[in-house]
């Protein structure tokens, strides 16, 4: 049977969903006028104003907000509420340069800490769960998110944050955790640790992970569900619209719900700013209709992914996003060809890769190169040097048969690329150096 946290909003027909959503834009672009003069000037420049949006259907009115925007108002440009009325600051990790920063009064920690408490839920998470959480903690949201909707839906929390690897496990032994919460990355090291250590998924009580914050793809949710014994459900967030928890996935594990009550999703084309219908793939772009101090209005996520309306077999009627293919700007362009990592990565695990690698990019005599450093298991390494050279001929071919372009792949020893606790770093553009 399926868990919901809030059941009258998780599954509330569309017509009230769209009603309520209607009614808080409304309120939303009110207050961000009034109180946010660097959106005013956007708005003005448009020649919109408040009364223009009377509904979800003029929200392609208003002008978008980009990551330049947060820079260049940084810090407090768009804050919109007195600093005296917010309690905390979160910060992004700084994936893609200069760091944002985003407010929150204790009304939007509230908000934030419901939405993390229905991924939990979602995964089956009740108040006799042990939830720990292993995301970072500190300006990084994913600590704070997770650990805010765990004490909200009444878990037994462990605040652990990342690292130390081996205490983590013990821990997790010794207290009995059921549910885990840490980026895809970490939960595949993890998995490996546990067998190092020489445990199976049967010494330990996991029963679900929540991972997100970085992408990854079908095969690697397979990996760490073999390797610890769980069901592994996504989760969606940035630091501009909160954190983690803007969606999550549910038992249906097809997709992530966005909820909706907080947030407005459109898709549009990166290129020429146009909405797109529903089922078309491009940017995400969320608006914010209900915290106060960091209220984005049409914020351009630079994540590239499909919505759909298509009804859900757990019953929420939240619309679905697609896992991200990856962000427009984490896509690399090599010898013209556009290039995702998730691409190289779905290749290596369906080969039997563990999903240790790292992609190089670089340029010599004008010419882009592209190597893949892919670790080999223990198992993988007593192979011939002959054995070991097929190997990497035909992962050559399978990348080259997937992205159209031939890369020159290393095959490295076991434990030679470095491990993540938090985000995983899958690309070195060295090309950067030389502009
Ligand atoms: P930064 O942009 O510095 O990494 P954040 O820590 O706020 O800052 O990260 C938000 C970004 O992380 C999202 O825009 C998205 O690209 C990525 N992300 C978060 N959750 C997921 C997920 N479940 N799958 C793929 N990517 C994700
Ligand atoms: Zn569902």
């Amino acid at each position: 049977m399926e868990n919901y946290w809030n059941k009258e909003i998780e599954c509330m027909p569309r017509e009230e969903m769209k009603k309520l959503q209607d009614e808080r834009l409304v309120a939303q672009v009110k207050h961000v006028y009034e109180n946010v003069p660097y959106y005013k000037k956007l708005m003005d420049e448009k020649g919109v104003t408040p009364d223009d949006i009377k509904s979800t259907d003029d929200l392609h009115k208003l002008p978008f907000l980009t990551k330049s925007d947060l820079r260049d108002a940084y810090p407090y440009g768009l804050l919109a509420k007195p600093l005296s009325e917010c309690v905390r600051i979160h910060s992004t990790s700084g994936t893609t340069g200069k760091r944002v920063v985003a407010f929150y009064t204790q009304h939007d920690i509230d908000l934030w800490d419901d939405c993390c408490a229905r991924a939990i839920t979602a995964a089956g998470g009740t108040k006799d769960d042990v939830c720990q959480v292993a995301y970072g903690f500190g300006l990084f949201t994913g600590g704070a998110g997770l650990n805010g909707g765990s004490h909200k839906v009444g878990c037994l929390t462990l605040p652990m944050s990342s690292g130390n690897t081996e205490r983590q496990i013990q821990f997790m032994r010794d207290l009995g955790s059921t549910i885990l919460c840490c980026t895809p990355s970490y939960a595949a090291y993890i998995g490996e640790t546990l067998h190092e250590m020489g445990l199976t998924p049967d010494d330990i009580k996991l029963k679900a992970g929540i991972f997100g914050a970085e992408p990854w793809t079908e095969e690697m949710r397979r990996e760490i569900e073999k390797s610890l014994g769980i069901k592994a459900y996504d989760i969606y967030g940035l630091t501009e619209t909160s954190g983690p928890g803007v969606a999550f996935e549910c038992s249906a594990q097809s997709g992530m719900h966005i909820n909706e009550d907080n947030f407005i999703a459109e898709i549009i084309d990166p290129d020429t700013g146009e909405v797109l219908p529903e089922g078309s793939k491009g940017e995400l772009v969320f608006t914010s209709i209900t915290k106060e101090a960091f209220p984005l209005l049409r914020y351009r996520t630079r994540d590239i992914c499909v919505l759909s309306r298509e009804k859900c077999s757990c019953g929420r009627t939240l619309i679905k996003m697609t896992k991200p293919m990856g962000r427009s700007d984490d896509m690399l362009i090599i010898r013209g060809v556009n290039v995702f990592p998730s691409q190289i990565e779905t290749v290596l695990l369906e080969q039997g890769y563990a999903p240790n690698y790292q992609i190089e990019v670089d340029r010599v005599n004008n010419s882009d190169t592209l190597d893949v450093y892919v670790e080999m298991n223990e198992e993988q390494f007593t192979d011939t040097v002959k054995g070991i050279q097929e190997k990497e001929k035909s992962l050559t071919a399978a990348i080259k048969q997937i992205l159209g372009i031939s890369p020159k792949v290393h095959l490295v020893s076991p434990k030679t690329i470095a491990r993540s606790e938090g985000k995983a770093v899958r690309v070195i553009d060295k090309r950067k150096l030389h502009d």
